[in-house]
């Protein structure tokens, strides 16, 4: 990273070909790139937010005018197949086909009841915060790279984007996409390059960091960022639950649940990695889920054409947590069903019971084709070893009852419910999807995704203050009995409570002259007319 050219590898998981190299950025490239958009977030953020769709509907028209090479480059960086990829760029483009049709009404100034400062005006605007660093995985390399991207530019911001070091030809293919949009690409600039360059990029004090990563690396970003209070929101981990109860429908809870833990090989944030299935069903789950398994094939094909369910596993350095997380389970007393090879980088899909909260398999996030089933006695059993984890992305219910299932999904202290369903939630375009604990608190999808990357400008406005505006009046001094008399008259909850002050105070002003009176009039005059304006809104 400093003053030499390095380079790092891009391993096709499905080949072990090496088929790019991507250089790493410099440190001096990075402060470049920060100082150069630092300078252009002034002009992005001044565009209206329909001139900035604009540009950016040119990158969604670019991207599904690329859908081949896109989804051929993420194949290749990472092992999924050609569907697989499409289907990050179809959650992409349908997301900001859905922002861009709504993201001038929830980016426009909102107003705010004045209370009983009536003769001023109140309104919010959201404003961007600036240069926003977004730092990204590789298990959705394009999707979770793109949709913040589109979002902090949507916002007014402009963006650092750095692609994850294990998907590096994909990044410089984004970087690509980016360029060949002349109007946004002095807005983004990409940065290549490992954990390094992440950390760098965060000392380096953007605006406001966004990373999509692990839990550990949270903590570093989180540790790096308050030295200089840099704020930042977090797409962590997770480790999903899911909850099956006496009187769900078994073979599909079987079947989604094993789609759901087995998709994208496991390397799905909110992939369902342990199940907690009722005694009265627990043999029939277990059977059923088996089979599911039986039946899914494991390979790897450049083909858009292809029948396998599962690839190969993108990062090395998953294997050996999978392997460790299985190894550390056999010796704790849990039996493998099915599955538990591992060959190169491609991991059997497994099935493993006789677990417990002891092991690093239901407590430690594995991100892997590995299914935990744990047998309970009930739903309070069941709801108990679901929140006994430090994460909180998602969970999964399964039952005939539709409202039993949605009061024990309350219980849950995750992010996303998703009842008689699993990880299909997070297709959903406008539905919030984020976490809880130490799954981090950002949200994507919606305006919440959008909204994150802006602060709240508020705006008080009058014209010089009038003299029988409550503002003016309360700045005075003397005015003690006359300010709790109107605070009681506003705000008192039984009519007496209201009605009195306001009698005794007329009584005490009669005596002193007109000026007291007037100012109480004045304050009269305010509250009739904040009750007038409340009598038209609710109308
Ligand atoms: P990771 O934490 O290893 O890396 C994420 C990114 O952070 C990479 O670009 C990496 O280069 C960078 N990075 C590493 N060290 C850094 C540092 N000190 N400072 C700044 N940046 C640094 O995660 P990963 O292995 O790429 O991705 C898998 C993880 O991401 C899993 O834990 C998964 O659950 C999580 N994830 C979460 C969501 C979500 O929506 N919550 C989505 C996808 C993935």
């Amino acid at each position: 990273m400093n003053g030499r050219v390095e380079t790092i590898p891009c391993v096709n998981p499905g080949t072990g070909e090496v088929f790019a190299e991507i250089p790493v950025a410099t440190q001096e490239q990075i402060e470049r790139a920060h100082r150069e958009m630092k300078a252009a977030a002034a002009i992005w953020g001044r565009k209206p937010v329909e001139e900035r769709i604009r540009i950016l509907r040119k990158l969604q028209k670019m991207i599904i005018d690329s859908t081949d090479t896109i989804t051929e480059v993420i194949n290749k960086d990472t092992g999924k197949s050609r569907q697989d990829a499409l289907i990050e760029i179809f959650m992409l483009v349908d997301r900001m086909h859905q922002y861009f049709r709504r993201a001038p009404k929830w980016l426009a100034p909102r107003r705010v009841p004045p209370g009983l400062y009536v003769f001023r005006r109140f309104y919010t605007k959201p404003q961007p915060f600036g240069v926003v660093a977004v730092i990204c995985p590789w298990n959705y390399p394009f999707e979770l790279s793109m949709s913040p991207m589109y979002s902090a530019l949507l916002a007014g911001n402009t963006v650092l984007l750095k692609p994850s070091e294990a998907t590096g030809a994909l990044g410089q293919l984004i970087e690509q996409l980016i360029q060949s949009v002349p109007e946004l690409s002095p807005f983004v600039r990409v940065l290549h390059g490992d954990g390094r360059v992440g950390a760098a990029l965060v000392e380096s004090e953007p605006d406001l960091v966004f990373l999509t990563g692990s839990v550990e690396t949270g903590k570093r970003v989180a540790q790096a960022a308050s030295r200089s209070l840099t704020p930042y929101l977090f797409e962590l981990g997770g480790k999903d639950p899911m909850i099956v109860l006496e009187d769900a429908d078994v073979p599909a809870a079987a079947r989604w649940g094993t789609w759901s833990a087995f998709y994208n090989s496991g390397q799905t944030c909110v992939s369902i990695e342990r199940c907690y299935v009722h005694e009265a069903v627990y043999d029939e789950f277990v059977r059923e889920a088996v089979e599911q398994v039986k039946q899914l094939r494991v390979g790897y094909s450049p083909d858009i054409d292809n029948d396998f369910d599962l690839a190969p596993m993108t990062f090395t350095r998953q294997i050996e947590i999978i392997r460790d997380h299985l190894d550390d389970a056999v010796a704790k007393g849990a039996r493998i069903l099915i599955g538990g090879g591992i060959e190169g980088m491609i991991v059997k899909p497994t099935i493993v019971v006789n677990v417990d909260h002891t092991m690093k398999l239901m407590r430690e996030e594995t991100f892997g084709p590995i299914l935990a089933i744990m047998k309970v006695r009930d739903e309070q059993e069941a709801l108990r070893l679901a929140n006994d984890s430090s994460f909180g992305l998602g969970a999964s219910i399964w039952s005939a009852d539709l409202r039993r299932a949605e009061l024990l999904g309350e219980k849950l202290a995750v992010g996303s419910v998703n009842i008689n369903d699993a990880t299909a939630h997070y297709a959903v375009s406008l539905l919030p999807y984020g976490g809880m604990k130490e799954s981090g608190a950002a949200r994507t999808h919606g305006k919440e995704e959008v909204l994150q990357f802006t602060q709240l400008q508020s705006f008080a406005v009058s014209g010089p203050p009038l003299p029988f505006d409550l503002a003016t009046i309360m700045r005075q001094p003397n005015h003690y009995r006359l300010a709790k008399g109107i605070m009681r008259l506003a705000f008192g909850e039984t009519p007496r409570q209201r009605a009195e002050p306001i009698i005794e105070e007329v009584d005490r002003l009669r005596s002193k002259g007109p000026g007291p009176i007037l100012a109480l009039a004045g304050a009269l005059l305010s509250l009739a007319a904040l009750l007038l304006a409340r009598w038209q809104r609710g109308r």
